[in-house]
């Protein structure tokens, strides 16, 4: 991923609860007149407590609540830059709710977290069965605050979340979207063309969905489909049974009709032609020397 996107956390999507659910959320924004937030339960694949990962490149910990009383325990995380949305590009932040308490031991206040590390994991304190609840919004926040409707919301820019997560459909498995208008991860594209030059290694990019990645290999990150045309190539490397050609800061595989191939053509050596010793005079005498047409006679 080349810019900060904002992903969804889970490996699994399927919301038993969206923001519209009467069992409990819909109070928080509905008809609340001064604070609301739009939370969804995921409960993932299964009956299991499945991971919730960083969905942006970094998030620090701005509040840990609940841990060791009667309270449900959450956590606040903030973008320690900005992120992009599908609605706006700001600090973004997350709380997640429910993990257990032995979860949440090595979770503090000022712990940062790189994009899919895991934070926690569903959980069921303050609730029945597993999952996790999940409020987001723009700009920072590290609290709850109660509404007209009696919800304790959480505090701060709150947004809905297909406002402010992209679905990474290579990521994510949508099992259940819970009605909601779900946004994929856009494709990036990355490179500058140049023109041709006979005198440089060069490879001219011929199809729109060729992967750059990160490293010489299929394991390597994707940073996006690489703009056809012309790159200059620096390095080849065999790997994964694929020939890798670095181009600016990245590698893409080659294979035919991908790609064309132009490596650099060898200079041309110029040819001088030298005088040619042909014929030594013995003696000193007169000689008759016979010429075709165009031959040249070189004498010393
Ligand atoms: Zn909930």
């Amino acid at each position: 991923m080349i810019k900060n996107y904002m992903t969804y956390p889970l490996k699994h999507m399927r919301i038993t609860q969206s923001y519209y659910g009467d069992t409990s959320h819909r109070r928080h924004w509905d008809p609340a007149t001064n604070y609301s937030d739009y939370p969804i339960d995921d409960g993932g694949e299964n009956s299991g407590s499945e991971a919730i990962y960083c969905p942006c490149d970094e998030m620090v910990v701005t509040a840990v609540k609940g841990v060791g009383n009667s309270a449900t325990n959450t956590v606040w995380l903030v973008s320690t830059s900005p992120v992009v949305t599908p609605t706006f590009q700001d600090i973004a932040f997350m709380t997640l709710t429910h993990s257990s308490d032995s979860d949440l031991k090595d979770v503090t206040v000022g712990r940062k977290f790189k994009r899919g590390e895991v934070i926690c994991h569903e959980g069921r304190d303050g609730a029945s069965s597993d999952h996790i609840h999940i409020v987001c919004g723009r700009g920072s926040s590290n609290n709850w605050i109660q509404n007209t409707n009696g919800s304790w919301v959480i505090q701060g820019d709150t947004k809905k979340p297909e406002e402010v997560f992209y679905i990474d459909r290579s990521f994510t498995t949508e099992l259940w979207g819970g009605y909601l208008p779900w946004i994929d991860l856009p494709n990036d594209t990355i490179g500058t063309p140049i023109p041709r030059d006979s005198s440089k290694n060069q490879i001219e990019v011929l199809v729109t969905n060729l992967n750059a990645r990160s490293e010489a290999s299929i394991q390597g990150q994707k940073l996006g489909y690489v703009n056809p045309g012309i790159y200059d190539y620096q390095e080849v490397v065999e790997n994964d049974n694929y020939t890798w050609y670095k181009i600016e800061n990245f590698y893409v595989a080659y294979q035919e009709g991908w790609e064309n191939l132009y490596p650099k053509e060898e200079e041309q050596e110029e040819i001088i032609q030298e005088p040619r010793l042909i014929f030594q005079c013995p003696k000193t005498g007169k000689y008759i020397i016979s010429l075709k047409k165009g031959e040249e006679l070189y004498l010393r």
